[in-house]
């Protein structure tokens, strides 16, 4: 299993686009390491001869050309937030190319948001048309679920105000996304090796967790290997890398990991 993170930032990116030319980064924050230039959130999962997306960033199109994507087997979506889904159209030329529609996953909550927002993009939703064909096949899962042909896992997080999903696939767990997480949560990371967590910032945050509970959770958890993601702009990539305990490390757009499936 190779795992890529095409996007490490917060829901804005990084730098944030607003107040200063070039962006805003928070204080103490390097513009000159390349490790605190972010984009939105987003994994692409390659195993078994298929390649799976997680999440649809708005940065999606750039993030496939950057990393040479040319197939997507199947998406699986965290949640209906701007930034993990509106970059969703930029698969329409895969799906051209790949001759229909591409299967996508995601639990029953956001496949009711994703169909009622974006009803011209899914099979369910948009079934005849002609000009303008849907480029996914939606299915809404629970719990164990089979994408594909690959068994994966698809658990609820609390977000504050929603609910993400968390996603298990043989030996790596992806949990954006959350600020708290619950027994079945953890039940369902039980024994992963690697393991991919939202980190936004230091300070405790409403909907993200912050810094300190996150490593209380890879503490839990034990995977042996911790990357955090979602880091927002006041994240500076070597100070957070020199808080983290062995085994534990903040992500960055480009970084690869390659894992040993067993069964
Ligand atoms: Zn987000
Ligand atoms: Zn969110």
């Amino acid at each position: 299993m190779r795992l890529t993170m095409l996007g490490s930032g917060g829901s804005g990116g990084v730098p944030l686009a607003g107040d200063r030319p070039g962006g805003t980064f928070g204080a103490g924050v390097d513009p000159g390491d390349p490790k605190n230039w972010r984009r939105r959130v987003s994994v692409l999962v390659e195993t078994r001869g298929k390649t799976i997306l997680i999440d649809c960033s708005p940065d999606l199109r750039l993030q496939l050309l950057e990393n040479r994507v040319t197939r997507i087997d199947a998406v699986f979506f965290t949640h209906a937030h701007a930034d993990h889904s509106h970059g969703l159209d930029e698969l329409r030329a895969l799906s051209y190319a790949q001759r229909g529609p591409i299967p996508a996953f995601m639990s029953p909550r956001t496949h009711a948001d994703l169909t009622g927002r974006f009803d011209y993009v899914f099979t369910s939703s948009h079934p005849q048309a002609k000009l303008y064909p849907a480029i996914m096949a939606d299915h809404a899962v629970e719990g164990d679920f089979e994408a594909i042909g690959l068994a994966a896992r698809i658990f609820d997080q609390d977000h504050g105000n929603v609910v993400s999903s968390g996603f298990r696939i043989g030996p790596f767990g992806y949990s954006t996304d959350c600020v708290t997480l619950d027994e079945a949560a953890f039940a369902a990371l039980e024994g992963i090796e690697v393991w991919i967590v939202d980190c936004l910032r230091f300070e405790p945050h409403p909907t993200h967790a912050h810094f300190d509970r996150t490593l209380e959770w890879i503490d839990r958890v034990k995977p042996k290997r911790a990357i955090l993601t979602h880091l927002n702009h006041t994240m500076d990539y070597a100070t957070v890398l020199s808080r983290c305990p062995d085994g534990v490390e903040p992500g960055y757009d480009g970084l690869t990991i390659e894992l040993v499936e067993t069964s």
